[in-house]
C-alpha cells in the first residue's frame, strides 16, 4: 500500500504530456500556455498622456508664462503634433505627448478663454508631470508570460497586448467519467426501494468541467464483466484518461481492477494509506491513457478525484505547479487509523489573518450531503492520530 505521497509522484511519473494546440485569444481562459509571451513593444510604447488637460514646455511655464494660446486639439490615436513655443496643445488621456511637449497640466487646473489656457495662480509644475514613460513598464522582447500559466483574465490582455491572436496551450483531454453498480439510477428515471441515486458521476463531471476539462462524457455500466470489458474497451480506444468509480475494492462484484487489466491497463498501484478512498487504483492504458479507478463511495470519489485527479491532469497539462496552502485547525481533531486522514472542511480566517479549518465529519464515506458549503478538505498527517487546536495542516480547496 503507497502513501498518498507515493501515490502522487507514482502518478505523476506514469502520466504522459498531453501535448499542445493553438487556440483563438477568446477560447485561452484557463488553458496552460505552453510557449512564453514576449512584449510585442515598449510598454508604453510612446510617453503617454496621463491626464486630460494641456501639454505645455516646462521651461515656458519656468520662466513665468501662464497663458497658453491653444495651438490644436490632439486625441489619443493621433500622431504626436509638434507644440511651438509658448503655446500649448489641448490633450486627452492615452495620446502620445506632442514632439515639444514635456509637461501636462490637468484640465481642472487651467481656465479657457478667447482661445488660450490660463493656468490658476499658485499652481507650481514639474518637468514630465503626468507623463507615463515609454518603456517604463517594460521594454521590447521582454518575456511577460512562461510557459505552464494557467491563463487568467490579466493573462488574456497580456497576449492581446503582445499582438497574439492566438496562442499555443496544452491540448485538452479527452475524458470518460464511468460509473459501475448494479444498484445505481440516474435522477429523473423511476426508482425501488433497493437501488440508490447515481451521483458520482454528474459530481465527478462538474469537478472536471469546473477545472476547464469539458471533454468529459459520461456512461453508467452495470457490474457485469462481459459488459464492462466491451465498453471500457471503446472508453479506452476514444479517450486519454479514464475516470471510473465503483468496483475497485475486495466485494465479489468489484471487477474493475480485473477488467482494467485483461484489456491491458498495466497497475502502478491498488490501495493508498488513507481514509477515505483508500481502494484507489491507478494504471496505464496500451495507448498511454491514464486509467484512474476510484472507491465508490461518494467522499471518497470527490476527495480522490479532488487529489490525484485533477493534480495529474494539470502535470500532464504542463501547468506550473501551485503553492502549497495551510490552515490552522480551528478544534482538536482526533483519527486512530494509521491513514492519512483527508477532512472535509469550511475555512473562515480570523482577525490575524490566520485561515482556520473547521472541519466537517462525515457520517461515514457514503455521506455526500455533509460536504455541502464546505471549501475543500485538509490533510492530516499519517503518523499521528491527534491533531490539537490550532496545529498547521495542508489544505486543498475544491
Ligand atoms: P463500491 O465502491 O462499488 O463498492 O461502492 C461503494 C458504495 O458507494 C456503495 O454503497 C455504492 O452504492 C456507492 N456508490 C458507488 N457508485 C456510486 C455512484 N456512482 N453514485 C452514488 N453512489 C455510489
Ligand atoms: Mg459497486
Amino acid at each position: 500500500m503507497l502513501t498518498t505521497v507515493e501515490a502522487t509522484h507514482a502518478i505523476g511519473k506514469a502520466i504522459v504530456d498531453f501535448g499542445s494546440e493553438t487556440v483563438a485569444l477568446d477560447k485561452a481562459i484557463g488553458r496552460v500556455l505552453h510557449r512564453p509571451v514576449h512584449a510585442e513593444r515598449d510598454q508604453p510604447p510612446f510617453d503617454r498622456v496621463m491626464m486630460d488637460g494641456i501639454a505645455i514646455r516646462f521651461a515656458d511655464f519656468d520662466t513665468g508664462e501662464r497663458n497658453f494660446p491653444i495651438q490644436s486639439r490632439q486625441q489619443a490615436g493621433e500622431p504626436a503634433h509638434r507644440l511651438e513655443t509658448g503655446k500649448c496643445i489641448e490633450i486627452m488621456t492615452g495620446a502620445c505627448v506632442p514632439q515639444g511637449a514635456d509637461c501636462i497640466v490637468p484640465v481642472e487646473r487651467i481656465t479657457v478663454s478667447d482661445g488660450a489656457a490660463g493656468i490658476e495662480a499658485g499652481y507650481s509644475a514639474e518637468r514630465r508631470q503626468h507623463i507615463h514613460a515609454r518603456a517604463s513598464d517594460h521594454t521590447e522582447g521582454t518575456q511577460l508570460l512562461r510557459p505552464g500559466t494557467r491563463i487568467a483574465p490579466a493573462d488574456v490582455a497580456i497576449i492581446a497586448s503582445a499582438g497574439l491572436p492566438e496562442v499555443e496551450v496544452s491540448r485538452l483531454p479527452v475524458i470518460r467519467v464511468i460509473s459501475t453498480g448494479n444498484e445505481l439510477v440516474p435522477a429523473g428515471k423511476p426508482i425501488d426501494a433497493h437501488q440508490i441515486r447515481e451521483s458520482n458521476g454528474p459530481a465527478v463531471v462538474a469537478m472536471l468541467k469546473q477545472k476547464g476539462y469539458v471533454d468529459c462524457q459520461h456512461d453508467h455500466l452495470v457490474d457485469d464483466v462481459e459488459i464492462l470489458e466491451r465498453r471500457i474497451a471503446e472508453h479506452l480506444d476514444a479517450a486519454d484518461v479514464l475516470v471510473l468509480s465503483g468496483g475497485v475494492s475486495m466485494g465479489k462484484a468489484d471487477f474493475v481492477p480485473q477488467v482494467l487489466q485483461k484489456l491491458g491497463v498495466e497497475v502502478v498501484f491498488h490501495k493508498i494509506s488513507q481514509r477515505p478512498g483508500k481502494p484507489m487504483w491507478f494504471g496505464i492504458g496500451p495507448q498511454q491513457q491514464a486509467v484512474f479507478a476510484l472507491p465508490g463511495n461518494p467522499v471518497s470519489t470527490l476527495v480522490c478525484c479532488r487529489h490525484y485527479v485533477i493534480p495529474a491532469l494539470a502535470k500532464a497539462s504542463g501547468a506550473s505547479p501551485g503553492n502549497p496552502v495551510f490552515a490552522a485547525l480551528a478544534q482538536d481533531v482526533a483519527f486512530r487509523p494509521i491513514l492519512t486522514c483527508f477532512l472535509p472542511t469550511r475555512l473562515v480566517s480570523n482577525a490575524a489573518g490566520t485561515l482556520l479549518a473547521l472541519p466537517v465529519h462525515p457520517n461515514t464515506s457514503g455521506d455526500f450531503a455533509s460536504l455541502t458549503g464546505t471549501d475543500g478538505y485538509v490533510e492530516l498527517a499519517l503518523e499521528e492520530t491527534f491533531f490539537e487546536t490550532g496545529t498547521t495542516v495542508p489544505l486543498h480547496r475544491w
